[in-house]
This record gives C-alpha cells, sequence and structure tokens, in this order.
C-alpha cells in the first residue's frame, strides 16, 4: 500500500473515478457515446462537446513547464479546488484533522471545516525559522498539512531545505502540501523538481498570479502517481471548460511563459519600490519581507490607513483579523501607475 492508500478517506479508496465518455476514450469518426450535440449553434469550433484533448494538451504543457510528468499533473478549477481535492480525498468528516501554519491563506480552514474536518494550528513563524517539530505537540496527527510558500498573506518564503525536511519528519504519517500560488515569482525555490522523490507531497500552482488568469480559473496539482489516482476519484468529471482550455494553451505557449516571465519582472519591481516607500513611512511600524506580487506592512492604525485609502478609492486588504497581524494591510503590487499612486496617497497621510 503507498502512503497515499494508508492516509486516504476509506470511502474515497473505494471509489471507481467517474467514468466520463472522456476518460473511456475510443478510436472511431463517429463519437455518440456523450450525448452531445452533433453540431455548435454558435460560431465556436468544438464548443458542443465535453471537453478533452484541449485539457489533456494544456496539462501537458504546464507539466513541460514545471517540470514534471504529465501523470503527476491534474488541471483543475483554481488552485483552491485542489485545496477541497486534497481534503476531500484523504480526510474523513467527524473524524481526520488539517493542520496548517498561520498566520496563512484562509481556505485552508475554509474548506476543512465545510467538510467537518479540524483544524489545527502551528506556528508560521517557527517553521519559517527552521523548526520541524512543533508538530509533534499536537494533540492529534494530521492527514494533512498545509504550507504557503511564498505565504500569503505574510510574503515571506520558507526554505526549500526547511520543507524537505518536514515532508520527510511526515513521510509516512501525513500529506504535505506546498501551496505554491505564487511560485512563479520565485522559481528556483519550487519543490516541483522533488514530487518524483516524495510520495506524501503535493504541489499546488495556479495560472491565476503570475500567468494573470484569475478569471480563467485554472490550478494545478502536482504529485506523485499514487496521489493524483486518489485526486482523480473525487474530482468533478469536466472540470475544465473548453474556452478555459483554450486560454490555459496561449497562456502556457512559449510565448504565452515570456509574457508571464516580463510580467514577473515588472511586478517585482514595482514590489521593491513600494516595500522600500513603505519602509520610509512615518506610519508603517513593520514591512514583511514580500517574494510574491503583494506587500504586508504593519501600521501604527491601520483602521486609519485603511479609511484614508478608501476615500481616495484605494482599496487595501485588511489582515488585522489574523492571528499575529493586528494593524497590518497587504497591498497587491499591480502596475507602475498604480503602485505610484498608492505610493503618492500613503506619503500624504
Ligand atoms: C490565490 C491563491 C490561491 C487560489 O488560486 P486559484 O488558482 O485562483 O484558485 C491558492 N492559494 C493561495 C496561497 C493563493 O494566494
Amino acid at each position: 500500500m503507498t502512503i497515499a492508500e494508508r492516509l486516504c478517506a476509506p470511502h474515497v479508496l473505494q471509489l471507481t473515478p467517474y467514468q466520463s465518455a472522456r476518460r473511456i476514450g475510443g478510436t472511431g469518426n463517429l463519437f455518440i457515446n456523450a450525448n452531445e450535440s452533433s453540431a455548435p449553434l454558435i460560431d465556436s469550433e468544438a464548443i458542443h462537446l465535453y471537453p478533452g484533448d484541449s485539457v489533456e494538451r494544456m496539462t501537458q504543457q504546464y507539466a513541460n513547464y514545471a517540470g514534471v510528468h504529465v501523470e503527476q499533473c491534474l488541471a483543475g478549477r483554481g488552485a483552491d479546488e485542489a485545496i477541497e481535492l486534497v481534503i476531500r480525498t484523504f480526510c474523513v468528516a467527524g473524524q481526520d484533522s488539517i493542520a496548517q501554519f498561520t498566520p496563512t491563506y484562509g481556505m485552508y480552514s475554509v474548506s476543512a471545516l465545510t467538510h467537518n474536518v479540524e483544524v489545527q494550528n502551528l506556528d508560521f513563524y517557527r517553521l519559517l525559522h527552521g523548526d520541524i517539530n512543533e508538530i509533534d505537540q499536537l494533540t492529534q496527527a494530521p492527514k494533512v498539512v498545509f504550507v504557503c510558500n511564498p505565504n500569503n498573506p505574510t510574503g515571506e518564503l520558507i526554505n526549500r531545505s526547511t520543507l524537505i525536511k518536514l515532508i520527510e519528519k511526515l513521510s509516512d504519517k501525513a500529506i504535505v502540501v506546498v501551496d505554491e500560488a505564487y511560485g512563479d515569482f520565485v522559481a528556483d525555490q519550487s519543490l516541483a523538481d522533488v514530487v518524483n522523490r516524495y510520495s506524501n507531497l503535493v504541489v499546488l500552482r495556479t495560472l491565476s498570479k503570475a500567468f494573470a488568469l484569475a478569471g480563467a480559473r485554472i490550478g494545478f496539482a502536482l504529485a506523485d502517481t499514487s496521489i493524483i489516482e486518489l485526486l482523480a476519484k473525487v474530482i468533478a468529471p469536466y472540470p475544465i471548460a473548453e474556452p478555459v482550455a483554450r486560454l490555459g494553451i496561449e497562456a502556457l505557449s512559449s510565448d504565452g511563459i515570456n509574457l508571464m516571465a516580463n510580467n514577473v519582472q515588472q511586478i517585482s519591481a514595482n514590489r521593491k519600490r513600494l516595500s522600500l516607500a513603505l519602509t520610509q513611512n512615518h506610519d508603517v511600524t513593520e514591512v514583511f519581507e514580500a517574494q510574491g506580487n503583494y506587500v504586508l506592512a504593519r501600521f501604527k492604525n491601520a483602521a486609519y490607513v485603511f479609511e484614508q485609502l478608501s476615500n481616495q478609492g484605494i482599496i487595501a486588504r485588511d489582515q488585522s483579523k489574523q492571528p499575529g497581524l493586528a494593524n497590518c494591510l497587504r497591498f497587491t503590487v499591480g502596475s507602475s501607475e498604480q503602485i505610484d499612486r498608492l505610493i503618492d496617497v500613503l506619503n500624504r497621510l
């Protein structure tokens, strides 16, 4: 039994993935096996058919980009769907738990709680400083451990070596999900290259951030095939719509990847400018190390700053309710003009 099968929720292990017509496949020239329309009614090629080849092509392109085999890559509706899939695959409602390192991204706990799975909190900063042993103090062994890297909303990046130690420590105990939604901003730090080596690792990626495709809802889970096969039992039959797969194919062409890389450079330069301006601002008490497309800063009075910005039509993200993040606001880094405008308003507070 693989570690994935051993940790899997028993009722999921028994499942067979939904046998969609696309999954069953077959060679022929008259496909009358999926109750599709024989022709589109609007002028869009193949839109009358359930999605298939395009999704495969997009997944192959992403696998190439991430440096994994296509069998180690599952496409879904954003990284958010993958978070939910992992929880539904491995956790039994009312019985199992997940762990997360707070402050962090909110969807791990939202997804867990909606499936009646308990959430145990660990300290993100202990992990950031290389301490992987806090997990030993949990009352119940978690089935799945979520790490967001770079961490949202703080922006900091955990060392690859710390994460690998954590994955090895839990190698026969838990699935470790490393959420790399901002991984394209720190490409050489990704753990995608070790999904081969660790059969308890899931790396989450998305086209929503550096690829600027949030509206298309495309994300990927990268993992050993023993995990991908279980996730495939739980995922909906046609998660990626045909027009969406076509957008993904375009975004993942070599031109698309070059555009993304330029975008990352622009955003990184603007982010450094914003971080510097915040560091020099009298109302700011702390600027967090930023590695994604956002900067988190602590203010003397975040509510006041939030309101002043809001009066100027600028809406930041208030993070002050998160553990340890009192008086913190998060700013997404956009175009040079947007950052100029933000800095200007912050300087005139
Ligand atoms: C934005 C974000 C996601 C969700 O990504 P989608 O692909 O748009 O669902 C997941 N994790 C983190 C940390 C994010 O910031």
